[in-house]
C-alpha cells in the first residue's frame, strides 16, 4: 500500500513538474514518463516472468532426476529373476506380487522412451527396468 501512494505521490510530483516544463519541452515530458514508466512496467513483470520460468524448469528437472533415480534403483531383469526365481515362467516373467504373467513395459518419460519398466497389469507393481539400445 505504502508503495502504491509512493509511486502515486511521484507520479502526481512529475505530472506538477510536467505542466510547469510543458511550454518548454512541448509536452514531451509527460509522454517520456508515461513511457518510461511502462517500459519499468515491461521489465519488472518480464524479470517476474523469467524467475518463474526458471522455478518451473528447476522444478520440473527435479521431477525428472527423482523419476530416473527410482527408475535406475529398480532391479534389471536378471536380477529380479535372481531375486524371484519363482516370477521365471516357461513364456515369460510373473509379477512377484500377484503371479499374474499379464505385465506391461512404459516408457519412463514417454512412451517411446529409452529409458523403460515393466509393470504388473493386474495390481499396478512396479517390477524391474530395462533399457532399449
Ligand atoms: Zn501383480
Amino acid at each position: 500500500m505504502l508503495y502504491y501512494m509512493e509511486m502515486l505521490g511521484a507520479f502526481v510530483l512529475f505530472m506538477f513538474l510536467g505542466l510547469m516544463f510543458s511550454p518548454f519541452l512541448g509536452g514531451c515530458f509527460m509522454i517520456m514518463l508515461v513511457l518510461f514508466l511502462l517500459g519499468g512496467f515491461i521489465v519488472f513483470f518480464s524479470i517476474n516472468f523469467i524467475w518463474f520460468l526458471i522455478a518451473g524448469l528447476i522444478f520440473y528437472s527435479c521431477g525428472w532426476v527423482v523419476k530416473f533415480y527410482r527408475w535406475h534403483k529398480l532391479p534389471d531383469m536378471h536380477k529380479y529373476l535372481e531375486q524371484n526365481p519363482q516370477c521365471r515362467l516357461s513364456h515369460g516373467v510373473a509379477c512377484n506380487h500377484c503371479n499374474s504373467d499379464n505385465i506391461k513395459h512404459t516408457g519412463l518419460f514417454n512412451q517411446n522412451s529409452r529409458w523403460r519398466y515393466y509393470t504388473c497389469n493386474s495390481c499396478g507393481h512396479t517390477l524391474y527396468r530395462f533399457m532399449v539400445l
